[in-house]
């Protein structure tokens, strides 16, 4: 929600089936959801997290099970795993870079953090396929 100051209010929920959910308990959810409204609207009416999960899924039940969640924006990627993703696309594809490139530079889907790989580094990798 936002006025003339900037943003006022923003949020959002994930709702999960579990997989003995039925066609129906999915299509009360649904219902619940479009009758809700939008959730920056909530928000600006000051209602709970909790009273919001109620209105959501049309369930006066609603458990909280954990409430001291800190909701953090970390990503866990690292070399390591940047190497296992180039150990994947396969001897070709890493020589073909190594010839042709002599260097790869990663991004993280999630964060957009860069990991350098060297000429040197790619041959240690090719060498780890090779075994
Ligand atoms: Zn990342």
């Amino acid at each position: 929600m936002v006025d003339k100051d900037g943003v006022r209010k923003s949020g959002g929920y994930l709702i999960n089936a579990m997989p003995d959910a039925s066609n129906e308990d999915i299509s009360k959810l649904e219902k619940a959801i479009f009758e809700a409204g939008a959730i920056s609207k909530m928000l600006n009416e000051n209602l709970t997290l909790k009273e919001i999960a109620i209105k959501v899924t049309g369930d006066k039940n609603v458990k909280v099970i954990q409430d001291d969640i800190e909701p953090v924006y970390k990503c866990n990627c690292s070399k390591q795993k940047m190497e296992e993703g180039l150990i994947t696309i396969g001897k070709e594809e890493l020589q073909k870079i190594i010839k042709e490139d002599g260097k790869a530079e990663l991004v993280c889907h999630f964060c957009n953090k860069k990991y350098d790989f060297s000429k040197e580094e790619l041959e240690e990798l090719l060498k780890k396929i090779e075994k």
